[in-house]
């Protein structure tokens, strides 16, 4: 823990260029901890293995997620910003873990279930540890909070046990129990209405996306499906459309958008247009330093490595902890 803040740890997968449902639930979340905490972001490379079908857009998708959460603010000098894989001690504390989970407590978890049931023709022995690798994430750099949706908070759950179990097992106190940090986000949903925003759904906009693409999706997103005539009067309450002018219009224009759609003062498309008008306005300073990074991607790549030698530090340590507390004989470079 530096200057006595508490340590988050927070991971992500490689899904390439982030959505607003990504740029709302969590990253806008990533920048403001960094006020409060320590923060330890980590792109899970290895963690996406378990489901890809192909690797060979995994590079590329790195660099594109990175390229998001630097231009959405997460600042390298306060954070720590790294690729799981380039800190391979993570592999190592993965295996020493597996020996204090019960095999039937993986099989049981809902996780693995969903999973196998998502992905039938691949069910790999990574599918199953895939709780013990993101518990060894947390645990490495012994964070104290990690912040998740309330859904999310029985993958945590497990990560304490997990260190309950290694602690009583090897009568030490040396790996540390997570706390959650629960997270109200916005529950943000794709173009359809329907469903999260999700890329693989294909309902989704990027952040990272221009003027004219933001627009025509917008103007492609389901209305009130009560208003069927542009002199129907619309219920703004039950409109995805309106949902997101909440998130990116100014209270004034929410106000007036809400009064007017109610008694058809307004059409569809004119408040289509207006929203696409203001995300676009809000995005534009976000959207502008990513350029400024995309044009040199050396650079995002150097900031990558130099949050994996700070994490190595923190993991070496760890892992000289971990060897003793088992008693494995300690190879000389430790
Ligand atoms: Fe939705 Fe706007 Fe149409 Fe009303 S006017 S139904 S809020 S898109």
């Amino acid at each position: 823990m530096e200057n006595g803040k508490i340590r988050v740890f927070s991971g992500a997968r490689p899904t390439g260029r982030q959505h607003l449902g990504n740029y709302l639930g969590a990253i806008q979340n990533y920048v403001e901890l960094q006020k409060s905490y320590e923060c330890i972001y980590s792109i899970v490379d290895i963690h996406a293995l378990t489901t890809v079908e192909t690797t060979k857009d995994l590079k590329q998708n790195c660099l594109e997620m990175a390229l998001d959460w630097l231009a959405a603010g997460v600042d390298p000098e306060k954070s720590i910003m790294f690729i799981q894989s380039h800190v391979p001690q993570v592999m190592e504390l993965h295996t020493m873990l597996s020996m204090v989970v019960p095999m039937g407590k993986l099989t049981d978890l809902p996780t693995f279930k969903e999973k196998v049931r998502m992905h039938p023709q691949n069910v790999n022995y990574g599918l199953l540890g895939y709780p013990v690798l993101m518990s060894a994430d947390i645990l490495l750099y012994k964070a104290e909070l990690v912040p998740v949706g309330i859904d999310q908070a029985p993958h945590l759950e497990f990560a304490r046990e997990v260190v309950r179990s290694f602690n009583f097992r090897y009568n030490t106190q040396v790996l540390v129990e997570p706390q959650i940090k629960v997270t109200t986000v916005p529950k943000v949903m794709g173009l359809d209405g329907v469903n999260k925003m999700s890329k693989s759904l294909n309902n989704e906009i990027e952040i990272a996306a221009d003027d004219e693409t933001t627009r025509k999706l917008v103007m492609t997103m389901v209305t009130d499906p009560q208003r069927i005539r542009r002199t129907d009067p619309g219920d703004p309450d039950v409109c995805n459309v309106f949902s997101f002018h909440k998130m990116f219009s100014s209270d004034e224009e929410v106000e007036e958008i809400n009064r007017e759609c109610r008694i058809a003062g307004i059409g569809c498309v004119d408040c289509k247009k207006r929203l696409a008008k203001n995300i676009n306005a809000s995005l534009e300073p976000l959207r502008s330093r990513r350029r400024k990074f995309a044009e040199k991607p050396d650079q995002v790549w150097e900031i990558l490595y130099d949050g994996a030698d700070r994490a190595r530090k923190i993991a070496d340590q760890t892992m000289l902890e971990v060897r003793e507390a088992i008693g494995i004989p300690i190879y000389r470079e430790f």
